[in-house]
């Protein structure tokens, strides 16, 4: 690090659990963040603040006047501007050493998978089940950390699926994939600005400890907060065995495919 980061970057040093060695863990560190609407602002704000030397974000979306209201990464005049590139334009703003590869798709299938392949930790701000399925699927397949948050109208909700560890439950195991989940659109539905901005700052905190090796992650929590009476919930997570991607359910399904072939 040079003077100018030394200084930069003071405040995490100065914290004994970070140091100099925690933060040069930061600067080589590559985050993949999918998402760059209400969630994915803060969390692309903390990570470049905090030096995170490589984000790449990933969403398709353009911004409009509507998202204004707490995708606090864009600004009035990004209006009809990709949300990658508005955020990349900010970020580097905020930080210029930061390195932000700004990817204007919908990543998925093998593009996704080798995105994730190529991460330290992935982080999950979007807002449709299909996609969360899919990041969850690459994330085990990679054995990636994976911090998923979720926030519509007051309710906010934060989890890590530390997926490095054989014991770690996966996002399916909470929420199992099928026809019945309703989907709730957030392009239809009341979010509170500042939620987003709790679970976000949240999700930057627990990648950046995850990266740094340092104190006690959510992995195996759920975390519940209701804005409008301010309370959080804990909820113990715990891997299911007979999980269809992370456990034995994706097994016997495999073998029996292969069972199959002449
Ligand atoms: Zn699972």
């Amino acid at each position: 690090m040079d003077d100018n980061q030394l200084l930069r970057y003071s405040r995490h040093i100065l914290l004994p659990e970070i140091g100099i060695d925690g933060q040069q863990a930061l600067l080589g560190a590559h985050v993949l963040l999918i998402g760059a609407g209400g969630l994915g602002a803060p969390v692309s704000l903390y990570l470049a603040a905090s030096g995170v030397g490589r984000i790449t974000i990933c969403d398709h979306d353009v911004v409009d006047l509507t998202n204004l209201q707490r995708q606090i990464v864009h600004f009035t005049d990004s209006i009809g501007k990709h949300k990658v590139e508005s955020a990349r334009t900010t970020l580097a703003r905020i930080n210029p050493e930061v390195v932000v590869e700004a990817i204007a798709e919908r990543v998925e299938g093998p593009r996704l998978e080798q995105f994730v392949a190529a991460a330290d930790v992935v982080i999950d701000a979007t807002d449709n089940f299909a996609t969360r399925h899919a990041i969850n699927r690459a994330c085990v397949r990679y054995q990636k950390p994976l911090v998923s948050g979720a926030a519509v109208r007051f309710d906010g909700q934060i989890a890590v699926f530390d997926l490095r560890k054989a014991d770690s439950p996966c996002y399916h195991c909470l929420f199992p994939e099928s026809g019945d989940l309703e989907e709730m659109r957030c392009a239809i539905m009341g979010v509170f600005a500042p939620l987003v901005g709790v679970i976000g700052a949240m999700q930057a905190a627990e990648a950046l400890k995850l990266l740094m090796g340092v104190g006690r992650d959510l992995s195996g929590r759920l975390l519940l907060l209701d804005a409008l009476t301010m309370e959080w919930r804990s909820v113990r997570l715990k891997k299911d065995s007979r999980c269809s991607v992370c456990g034995s359910g994706d097994t016997a399904q495999r073998q029996a495919t292969e069972a199959c072939v002449p």
